[in-house]
């Protein structure tokens, strides 16, 4: 796989050659402030001790707490969270939040390990991290494999160890354990709003056709959402293939059919498909929402939608990025379409200090109009500066730190 972090500087050097921010400036974003490796031994069910390999990097606090998720993955290792902590501060800074950015891991499959398990090693990764979290210091939250639960079982964890009783060191809680309403579909829903909003600039129909890659919370809330508001969506895979129909899908009833078979291949409503192909299809928006570098140098030439909402975190290598201009394909970045998600965590992190509980009105009420500004300043930065959207939320986003900083 290449390298998501030489991914993350290729794309801020890209910048450089269109803005002047001082050699300074970027050479201080070339580093994290901090990039802690730890090791967690988990008793296992057996008996056995394990050791698993942990991160958390801190790159840049100009803007506010450390701040960005925790991927639980077999692949997972410090050059991604790197790179990841690193689009989290610009993800902030779109966002217009007060938060910098992190972020965290562990190598671990944890569909291997059991229940019991997967609570003491994520518990461990809290203890061996204690002193560098905190509400005003670096605030976790969930990624990749880590769900709201796995949140409840760090959130006790940090309260024990350190008395503190605000729960706002960690975000994407469950409602009951000070978690906010609306964060389990705020990064789709945030993508949606963001799309929504630059639809007609990027001349895109009132009803578009949609493939989205990936079954995870993202995708899955993303294509329900897009349904709702009057598109269809005509291809979706998970990790091991997916289901195509020109028609568009019925995505309750592809959920029921994968609770019950464990996979979606052989759907009733709809014809097997690859993961290439789903990249691949005709369609007016293709959404990546898994993992980095699907698309690259070597499918990029083949995309054939109009456009591209990048709801995962680095789905398209810089080679790939020059591809899709050249073929005047516009993609609407990860740090401004996935924002979403943070920005309702920053929402549950200020109900927590204030002890306020909003709901779910009150949380999409707050975020639309965040969204909308965000779409538009990138939008027009990249108007400014005759580049693309990426581009144009880069500078944004360099913009906001660098005057900080
Ligand atoms: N993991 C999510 C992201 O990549 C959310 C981070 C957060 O809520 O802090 O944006």
């Amino acid at each position: 796989m290449q390298n998501p972090f030489q991914n993350a500087m290729a794309q801020l050097d890209k910048i450089t050659k269109i803005k002047d921010f001082g050699e300074d400036f970027i050479l201080k974003l070339r580093q994290p402030d901090r990039d802690i490796r730890i090791s967690i031994p988990v008793k296992m069910d057996d008996g056995s001790i394990k050791i698993f390999d942990g991160y958390r990097v801190e790159y840049n606090n100009a803007l506010g707490p450390y701040k960005g998720g925790i991927r639980y993955h077999k692949d997972t290792e410090v050059n991604e969270v790197k790179a990841l902590a690193f689009w989290m501060t610009l993800k902030c800074a779109v966002a217009g939040i007060p938060m910098g950015g992190g972020k965290g891991g562990i190598t671990v499959d944890p569909k291997e390990l059991s229940k019991a398990e997967l609570e003491r090693l994520s518990r461990g990764w809290v203890r061996k991290l204690s002193d560098i979290l905190g509400p005003r210091k670096d605030v976790p939250a969930p990624d990749v494999n880590t769900t709201p639960e796995i949140m409840a079982w760090m959130s006790d964890e940090y309260a024990k160890i350190t008395k503190d009783e605000t729960r706002a060191t960690f975000t994407g809680k469950p409602l009951d354990k000070g978690g906010s309403a609306g964060r389990e579909k705020a990064t789709g829903l945030g993508g949606f709003y963001v799309f929504d909003s630059l639809r007609e600039e990027l001349g895109l129909p009132d009803k578009c056709k949609i493939a989205v890659q990936g079954f995870g919370n993202v995708g899955l809330n993303a294509a329900k959402i897009f349904i709702e508001n009057g598109h269809s969506v005509v291809a979706i895979s998970d990790s091991k293939g997916g289901i195509y129909n020109e028609q568009g899908l019925d995505i309750e009833k592809l959920s029921e059919h994968k609770k019950k078979t464990g996979s979606l291949s052989d759907f009733e409503g709809g014809k097997n498909i690859t993961n290439e192909e789903l990249l691949e299809t005709k369609c007016d928006l293709l959404v990546p929402a898994a993992f980095e570098n699907v698309i690259n140098d070597k499918n990029a030439h083949k995309i054939a939608s109009s456009a591209i909402l990048e709801l995962a975190n680095g789905p398209i290598t810089p080679e790939a990025d020059e591809i899709l201009f050249e073929k005047s394909i516009p993609v609407i970045p990860d740090i401004l379409a996935n924002s979403g998600g943070v920005t309702v965590s920053y929402f549950e992190w200020d109900q927590n200090l204030k002890g306020e509980q909003w709901s779910e009105k009150e949380v999409y009420g707050k975020l639309l109009p965040m969204m909308n500004d965000a779409a538009k300043k990138t939008y027009k930065k990249a108007k400014e500066y005759s580049t693309d959207l990426r581009r144009g939320a880069f500078i944004l986003a360099l913009e906001r730190i660098q005057e900080k900083m």
